[in-house]
């Protein structure tokens, strides 16, 4: 649960080893590099007391915190609750739930908890689970524990050979995957990363074959590349992914999986990866947000490192398409991944 029981803020502080103002610096630091998205984010969390705690409310098996009391411990200056909707402020953040929905949104960026917002009797409370391993994470990104040093990207672009992956209005995912995974190399090499690609050739691998690569490579992370596709032609946009929790069900197939699978060591720089990928790619490209949402894909779930998959649009759609036909598009996608690691490196405590 990533310290959010009873501890207060400063035996968090104090657990994670970290003085206070290298952590203020960490929050900031992300606050400042993730784009104008986190801009604030630091402003939001520095005027932290010592005193907050967690109060924990059960209900139906589960447990919640109130809408309040994550207002108190985050520092937010103000929550307004408008018929469904309540919304957290402070100078240069907002973060809007509405009850009922497991859609929430942090600074106009879309994320899709575990378990929906819900207000049983005079309280509106969320999961302690979704506090645990979603908002928490990225509000404070620099409170993660057990942030290995990474140098490496292990990037995997899905599919290839005879298997295609979803079959386009203009082409086929798997060249659109191995040639957005290539320009990601390039990028990130200039950003001083070493990379290592799981094909390079329009080759097959099994699921298991990339994990095992994934977790051969020393300080590294994981990024698997993928275009989405759809019955409904309209679907459009971007999404990403991240291993769902212990006990969570994943977003699409409304199945809860009580295992521990061993990416789920990960969980909080797995959401963070998948905050800061996201969140620059909202921020850089004019396409529908379909929000980070969870899975336990088998490219996720045996990786012991920190791993996302990224789906970067729809070739089912015309408009999308018609984009990710382009080698600008890719290229764009390919850069704002990049930033997005450098961003990621830096917030969680990295160079
Ligand atoms: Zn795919």
């Amino acid at each position: 649960m990533s310290g959010i029981s009873n501890q207060s803020r400063s035996g968090e502080q104090t657990a994670a080893g970290d003085s206070k103002s290298s952590n203020r610096r960490r929050i900031l630091r992300w606050g400042l590099l993730l784009s104008a998205w986190l801009i604030g984010f630091g402003g939001a969390i520095q005027q932290a007391a010592a005193a907050d705690e967690w109060k924990l409310i059960p209900y139906r098996g589960l447990k919640y915190v109130s809408a309040a009391n994550v207002k108190d411990f985050y520092r937010f200056t103000a929550l307004e609750e408008n018929g469904k909707k309540l919304t957290f402020k402070s100078p240069n953040l907002v973060m809007e739930w509405e009850l009922n929905s497991q859609s929430i949104f942090i600074n106009k960026v879309k994320f899709v908890l575990s378990f929906p917002v819900i207000k049983p009797t005079y309280r509106t409370i969320v999961s302690v689970v979704d506090l645990a391993k979603l908002i928490d994470p990225v509000l404070r990104p620099g409170y993660i524990k057990q942030v290995g040093k990474f140098d490496t990207v292990v990037i995997d672009a899905g599919h290839g050979a005879h298997d295609p992956g979803a079959i386009g209005l203009l082409g086929y995912e798997k060249n659109y995957c191995l040639d957005t995974a290539l320009r990601l190399e390039k990028a990130l090499k200039k950003r001083g990363f070493k990379t290592h690609m799981t094909r390079r050739t329009d080759k097959f691998l099994e699921l298991h074959e990339r994990v095992k690569v994934a977790n051969s490579i020393k300080n590294s992370i994981f990024i698997s590349v993928h275009y989405n596709s759809s019955d409904n032609h309209l679907a459009t946009g971007i999404e990403t992914y991240a291993l769902a929790p212990q006990g969570t069900e994943s977003t699409n197939s409304g199945r809860a999986s009580g295992t521990r699978r061993r990416g789920n060591s990960r969980d909080g720089e797995n959401i963070a990866l998948a905050t800061a990928v996201h969140a620059m790619a909202m921020h850089r490209m004019k396409v529908e947000d379909r929000g980070i949402k969870r899975a336990r894909f088998n490219v996720l779930t045996g990786i012991t490192r920190p791993a996302i998959l990224f789906e970067g649009g729809f070739v089912t759609n015309s408009a999308d398409a018609k984009r990710i036909h382009t080698a600008e598009y890719r290229q764009q996608l390919a850069n704002t991944v990049a930033d997005a690691i450098v961003g990621f490196r830096k917030a969680v405590g990295g160079k």
